[in-house]
């Protein structure tokens, strides 16, 4: 079985939304064995969206449709419908009736328009929407089965469990599962590189990379007759992935750098304190992101200023005087100011230019100095010049610092 997701609404493809629908609906079906050949987005416009429908129909044998279901001139997915059918529309009285019970639950009184989501094509049934207003539908178009159901994430997905997943083929023959191991400190192409054994394009499983926020990903796909050869050909690929790229690794799926750093802290009952300067406490939000987190964290300083610096965490006046802030010695000092007044393990100090402005020839905007207090180790700081805007700045000096914590914890400095 063949898939194709079909996605409509104009702040699809302006960009205001991301379509997040499609991607959804493909990991589902391809939990279930079904591959998905295409994801079209398209305007809503009744011309582009009937096309859209023919040409979906041609190339799956399911096509799931989201949006353009709601009771405004700018929703005409059901009209689309019909057109690519060839037949007109009719009113079904069920579904008129649910949607006024819809609106009585809370309260309110249908508006006249609503109607009109009741509508179906001729030929085609209405799917029931617990989560919402618009009911779904279901048609055949060509040799397609076509579910059309309402943009609306969640009510798009409950919509999927009630009237995609069980009309499924329980046994297609195939599994398909998929795993997401996640690195830090090298590139993209560095990343490929070393894992070039596993990357053919015909291979099974399939391994490839992307980037995302300076996090690049290993995805590998397994895809065999059953669940115990898939599992096993994915877990032989993983470790060769994992082995090949050593203490780049920090996670596998949608484990964050800071969940993993807050994991090895944890496991060896360490704490960590922070003195952020450009970041302004986006390392200690980054660590703060799950719960349980006080078992590692133990808090920090946003030191914007010169004064500051000097009056909450003891930098000598005359060091920030001859050196400036956004220098090897200023980094030192906040690291080990953090460390010893929190009295914690490590601490983590970051100071640097974020930009647009404050740069200059000797310290460009994007220059960084970051430094990792250890108490059972001399304080270092390394010096980084980050390229992109001020928020891209901002977010890879707090990785990076987190990422050097990481290699100190699991004994994999260079
Ligand atoms: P609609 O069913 O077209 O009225 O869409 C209702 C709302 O659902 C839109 O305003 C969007 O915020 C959201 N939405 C529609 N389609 C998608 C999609 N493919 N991915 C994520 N959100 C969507
Ligand atoms: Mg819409």
């Amino acid at each position: 079985m063949q898939a194709a997701i079909l996605s409509i609404g104009d702040e699809l493809v302006l960009g205001q939304t991301v379509d997040t629908n499609a991607a959804w609906l493909s990991a589902r079906l391809a939990e279930r064995g079904v591959m998905t050949r295409c994801h079209l987005t398209v305007a809503d416009h009744v011309e582009l969206v009937t096309e859209a429908f023919v040409r979906v129909s041609r190339d799956a044998d399911l096509v799931i449709v989201t949006g353009g279901l709601g009771p405004t001139d700018d929703d005409v997915t059901r009209e689309a419908l019909a057109a690519a059918m060839g037949v007109e529309q009719e009113l079904n009285e069920e579904a008129l009736t649910h949607i006024r019970q819809m609106f009585e639950s809370r309260g309110r009184m249908m508006a006249e328009r609503n109607a009109v989501q009741a509508m179906r094509p001729i030929g085609s049934e209405t799917l029931h929407n617990p989560a919402g207003t618009a009911p779904g539908i279901r048609a055949t178009l060509g040799d397609a089965v076509v579910f059309v159901f309402p943009g609306v994430p969640h009510e798009m997905r409950t919509m999927y469990d009630l009237h995609v997943s069980p009309a499924l083929p329980e046994q297609t023959g195939r599994v398909i599962l998929s795993a997401k191991i996640n690195t830090f400190g090298a590139g993209e192409s560095t990343v490929a590189e070393l894992i070039a054994d596993q990357t053919h394009r015909s291979a099974n499983p399939i391994v490839g990379t992307t980037v995302a926020d300076g996090i690049v990903s290993v995805r590998v796909r397994s895809e065999f007759a059953t669940v115990d050869e898939t599992r096993s050909q994915l877990d032989a690929t993983i470790a060769a992935v994992e082995a090949a790229l050593g203490p780049l690794v920090f996670s596998r799926d949608d484990e964050s750098l800071a969940l993993s750093v807050g994991r090895l802290l944890r496991e060896r009952g360490k704490t960590l304190a922070t003195a952020e300067s450009c970041t302004a406490g986006l390392v200690g939000k980054m660590m703060t992101d799950e719960a349980g987190s006080s078992d590692y964290y133990v808090g920090g300083w946003v030191v914007y200023s010169n004064a500051l610096k000097h009056s909450q965490l003891g930098v000598p006046s005359d060091v920030l005087e001859q050196h400036g802030a956004v220098s090897e010695p200023v980094a030192l000092a906040l690291a080990e100011g953090a460390r010893e007044r929190a009295d914690a393990d490590f601490a983590l100090a970051i100071t640097g230019i974020a930009g647009p402005g404050g740069g200059s020839d000797e310290k460009p905007v994007g220059t960084v100095w970051i430094a990792l207090a250890d108490r059972g180790a001399p304080t270092i700081a390394t010096r980084h010049v980050f390229i992109g805007d001020r928020d891209m700045v901002r977010d890879r000096s707090a990785k990076t610092a987190l990422n050097k914590l990481r290699v100190r914890l699991i004994g994999a400095e260079s």
